[in-house]
């Protein structure tokens, strides 16, 4: 322990020796006083965590001195409010400061953190936030709720107290006590500021400046407890006010109206073992469920509880949650994701970003670690290693988990991917396909084939020997989707297909361009697959592939035989078309429409509908025709009859119906009407 300097003592003792503020220290209570910084409210957990510091500081010499044994139990964090003298106390019994510590803690800035500030404070002219951000604003944070902040403080081991106090301005004092401390520890007093002035504001969105009001509650210093502190190890306390029913007397009337009275009593504020440093095997889901729906405010449990730990050169505790259904503003632009960041159970930030990966945003959850600073900002969080480590690994227990729900509990899986699966796609859509590993084998798409949701996996062991692609179909409507022609075509050939209807799934499989199918092992009935990339592919696109050899030298010829009546149905048809054909595969609709080239119709439909709509790329359609259709036949007979006509209302007439039978609206359903009567 260092003992006090006598003349230190002796200028102190005239009461009239106001010490300045080292520069540095004044720069920073100069940004504290008048700060634009929002969120005040974490004074109370820096001043709090500085209490906790110091009972450890305690405890760890009662380890190590036989002098200095100590009972754990009485060590202890005290809140206290007085309304009417406007104070806050944060007191505990802690190691305490001597003078000398004093002046040496609490005249300057942290000694590690102030070179780094006078250099950063000569760049970062005016953006006050960062700096204060950037260096934890530990006890000083104080001066953003506190006009006058005293601080009695007497050292384990010395019977004297001494006090340090400052209106946050010029300087500060220390002089001994008037009143010696009972015990070693220290109180930080803070005297509030005047409550702001209403503000007479006639524009009606003007938030009107909070004031200092609800510090000086009970309710207000618990909320900043259990919201900022709640995990802290040791105990903090406060009296409050509880109110109970007096026992009925004896001659109670008969319509008797119960009497309360209130009484005090002592309060342990926090709930001090973060449920996340427990053993899994230690806690029941019943108190997972409850520590999720009271710190991320759901109403529902979760879906999957993701509890971990990881020691080595980088020590840290996760907890993870998948929540039951998605919140409702998940998709819009206000949604902010990122996992509330503790170290050594104090929360240093809400919300991280960078811990959580755009496609997992909708999970909530805790990370802590001692070996993260508390002074960490969000400026220096890209770059830090240990926080890109955790980010990693955080990242990986998801996808284990998602993984284990898909194979384990497919009915949840089903559920959770109804919420999220959207973000999933959007991740390989927003990487250009570099996520695809791990995203596309978590994704769920409809089985035309078996009428149930599967993966792509489920899909290609499914696949008939010489299928070598993946079929799927894009649209609105499953329903209607199951009764393309094309698609019944397809399923005909024993190849199933899968039926997409949310806007990014075409997007997302462009991205992906193919799916890595893994290897196979095989056994004695079947033979092992090898790992290949298999093609996506809608239905509706020309090169299908899907005819015979016999069949396409067929529709070749039927082309070339009746090429002119092609070429005049083409030209009927104008700028819809790039060209007319004979369907090669066999199908029962007298026409169906394919396209050629990257842009399909249903994403042309969907990229009709977004911001660039107006110069967004078209499809190139082809109307494919059935030559051994009867109405084929009328085609030809008008043809052979020149009724040029009847040739120009047939190719719209067989166009628009193609188009009614892939779920797309006709052009003009009006001519399409007048051209249906107009024939019957
Ligand atoms: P930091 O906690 O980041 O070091 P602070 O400005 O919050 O920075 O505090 C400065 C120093 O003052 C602490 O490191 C500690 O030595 C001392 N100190 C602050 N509060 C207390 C307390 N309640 N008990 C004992 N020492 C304290």
């Amino acid at each position: 322990m260092l003992g006090i300097s006598p003349d230190v003592c002796a200028s102190d003792r005239k009461g009239s020796n106001v010490k300045e503020f080292r520069t540095e220290s004044k720069k920073l209570l100069d940004l504290m006083a008048n700060s634009i910084y929002t969120n005040r409210d974490i004074f109370l957990r820096e001043l709090v965590s500085n209490s906790s510091d110091a009972i450890d500081k305690l405890s760890f010499m009662s380890l190590t001195d036989s002098n200095a044994s100590l009972a754990d139990e009485d060590l202890e964090i005290r809140l206290a409010f007085d309304k009417d003298a406007r104070t806050v106390t944060v007191s505990d019994n802690g190691i305490g400061m001597t003078a000398e510590e004093m002046e040496e803690n609490l005249g300057t800035i942290a000694h590690s953190g102030s070179e780094e500030f006078k250099a950063a404070n000569g760049e970062a002219q005016g953006s006050e936030v960062d700096i204060i951000g950037q260096f934890g604003v530990g006890f000083y944070s104080s001066f953003m709720v506190a006009k006058n902040v005293r601080v009695v403080s007497r050292a384990f081991g010395s019977d004297e107290t001494y006090v340090w106090e400052s209106d946050g301005a010029e300087g500060y004092t220390i002089e001994p006590a008037a009143e010696q401390r009972a015990t070693h520890g220290t109180d930080v007093i803070l005297t509030l500021r005047d409550e702001p002035e209403a503000k007479q504001s006639s524009d009606e969105d003007d938030e009107p400046e909070r004031g200092y009001g609800s510090y000086l509650s009970e309710w207000g210093l618990r909320d900043l407890v259990t919201r900022y502190s709640n995990y802290v190890r040791h105990p903090i306390r406060m009296i409050v006010t509880k109110s109970r029913q007096l026992p009925k007397p004896e001659d109670a009337p008969e319509d008797y109206t119960p009497e309360y009275e209130d009484y005090e009593e002592l309060e342990t504020l926090n709930s001090m073992t973060p449920i996340w440093r427990k053993r899994k095997q230690d806690v029941e889901q019943d108190d997972y469920d409850e520590f999720y729906k009271s710190t991320f405010h759901d109403w529902d449990a979760p879906a999957r509880t993701i509890p971990f730990h990881v020691e080595g050169t980088l020590d840290y505790y996760a907890l993870l949650f998948v929540p039951g259904r998605a919140p409702f503003d998940l998709y819009s632009k206000d949604y902010e994701k990122g996992l509330a960041l503790y170290s050594s159970n104090v929360m240093i930030m809400e919300k991280c970003a960078d811990l959580l990966p755009d496609y997992y945003n909708f999970v909530r959850g805790v990370v802590d670690s001692p070996d993260v600073s508390l002074n960490i900002s969000r400026e220096t969080l890209q770059q830090n290693r240990q926080l890109r480590v955790m980010a990693r690994s955080v990242e990986r227990q998801i996808t284990r988990n998602l993984q284990d729900m898909r194979d384990n509990d497919r009915e949840e899986y089903e559920k959770f991917f109804e919420n999220f699966g959207r973000g999933l796609k959007f991740g390989i859509y927003n990487s250009y396909g570099a996520k695809s590993d791990p995203l596309a084998d978590l994704l769920l798409f409809w089985s035309a084939r078996e009428e149930k949701l599967i993966t792509f996996a489920e899909y290609v062991a499914a696949m008939p020997e010489g299928q070598d692609v993946i079929y799927y179909a894009a649209g609105e409507s499953r329903e209607r989707m199951a009764k393309m022609p094309i698609v019944r075509t397809v399923l005909d050939k024993g190849f199933d297909v899968l039926l997409c209807t949310q806007d990014v799934d075409e997007f997302c499989f462009q991205a992906m361009r193919s799916y890595h199918a893994a290897a196979v092992a095989g056994d004695s009935e079947t033979p092992g697959k090898d790992a290949r990339d298999l093609d996506l592919k809608n239905v509706t696109s020309g090169d299908l592939d899907l005819a015979s050899d016999e069949e396409k030298e067929e529709a070749e010829k039927a082309t070339s035989e009746h090429e002119d009546l092609f070429g005049a149905l083409a030209e009927k048809l104008g700028e819809k078309v790039v060209k007319v054909a004979a369907a090669a595969s066999a199908t029962d609709a007298p026409a169906r429409i394919t396209t050629e080239g990257p842009v399909s119709l249903e994403m042309e439909r969907v990229l009709a509908q977004g911001p660039e709509a107006n110069g967004a790329p078209k499809s190139r359609r082809i109307l494919e025709l059935n030559v051994s259709h009867p109405v084929f036949e009328k085609l030809v007979a008008a043809q052979e009859a020149g009724d040029d006509e009847k040739l120009g209302l047939y190719a719209d007439l067989l166009y628009d119906q193609a188009l009614l039978v892939e779920g797309l609206p006709v052009e003009d359903p009006v001519a399409f009407a007048q051209a249906v009567c107009s024939l019957m």
